[in-house]
């Protein structure tokens, strides 16, 4: 349902003229394939991936003796899901194993909703009954530390922090050290944002790792990328970015219920081969949902 509500805006663009284009289309021809190509290319669903999925739609639609553009409605469902399912299935749980320090890493450029997404999912696993603590590293922006604090307060869990400026590897220590005491689960951890310096950014965020691996064998155990999802092409180069810096083992995809370009999902599964492991689909704390692939394609069609 959460799903559904979400994409409402992508729905109603995309799937509304998947629907009128299989109303006016009876049969299955090449122009039904070029308008298609047109409504996903429109959805930012990237350029590589709508070509990949015509050829196979079009081979299916061959292979199956398809006629009716009805059925191929069924069959742009079907490798839809495929696509973002991969070879190797969808890895969207987080690595998250009891008994252990668990740290994730939260990075990306500000105003993505890397401090919405650390307390929405604070929020989560603090109700699947896990500890849980925050890591206030992004030191750099105004306002960062009070606005994680917040977060904090509303969600019931304690924020380490050190005064706006200081060092975010001194930060991290702290909180390590703060979680190894109190034997919490699951450390979440805040990192700056800025893109004025881009080397300077990617360098802080080795040296925060540093100390992380240093204190904790095998951590951080998920670094989480944050993307805004009505950034389009944008969040594609970003991701591009970080994933050659950084060891990104997941992506959080944000304010998809504010576009309806949400292709990206699969523009980034099929163009980065990273998994989407959760997306924003508000502002409140609930609106966190882990990524389905199932749900999301059939949420768009529903
Ligand atoms: P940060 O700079 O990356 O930490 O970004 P923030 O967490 O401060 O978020 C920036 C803005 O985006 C805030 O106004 C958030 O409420 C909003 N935001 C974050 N996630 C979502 C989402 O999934 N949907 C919507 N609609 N807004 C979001």
């Amino acid at each position: 349902e959460k799903f559904k509500e979400g994409l409402t805006k992508t729905r109603d663009s995309f799937a509304t003229k998947v629907n009128d284009l299989v109303a006016r289309y009876r049969k299955v021809d090449e122009d039904f394939f070029e308008e298609l190509e047109e409504i996903l290319i429109s959805a930012d669903v990237g350029v590589t991936t709508v070509m990949d999925l015509i050829d196979e739609l079009k081979t299916e639609v061959k292979r199956r003796n398809i006629q009716d553009t009805e059925e191929v409605r069924a069959v742009i469902s079907e490798k839809l899901v495929e696509i973002y399912e991969g070879e190797e299935g969808q890895k969207s749980e987080l690595n998250i194993e009891d008994g252990r320090l668990n740290i994730i890493l939260f990075v990306g450029v500000n105003g993505v909703g890397k401090t919405t997404t650390i307390g929405k999912l604070a929020h989560m696993l603090k109700s699947e009954g896990k500890s849980v603590l925050l890591a206030a590293g992004d030191t750099f922006r105004a306002g960062a530390i009070d606005q994680l604090e917040v977060w904090g307060e509303r969600v019931g869990v304690d924020v380490i922090k050190q005064s706006e400026g200081s060092d975010p590897a001194a930060v991290m220590f702290d909180a390590v050290q703060a979680a190894k005491a109190r034997k919490v689960d699951v450390l979440l951890c805040d990192t700056a944002g800025r893109l004025q310096n881009k080397v300077n950014l990617m360098k802080e965020l080795e040296k925060v790792k540093r100390v992380i691996e240093r204190e904790v064998p095998d951590a951080p155990h998920e670094v989480l990328l944050v993307l805004d999802a009505t950034t389009g092409q944008n969040a594609m180069s970003q991701a591009k970015q970080f994933s050659e810096a950084t060891n990104v083992s997941g992506i959080v995809l944000t304010k998809l219920d504010g576009t309806a370009k949400g292709g990206i999902v699969l523009a980034i599964r099929s163009e980065l081969d990273i998994p989407v492991k959760f997306v924003g689909l508000g502002e409140k704390m609930d609106d966190l949902q882990q990524f389905n692939a199932e749900q999301y394609v059939y949420g768009l069609f529903a």
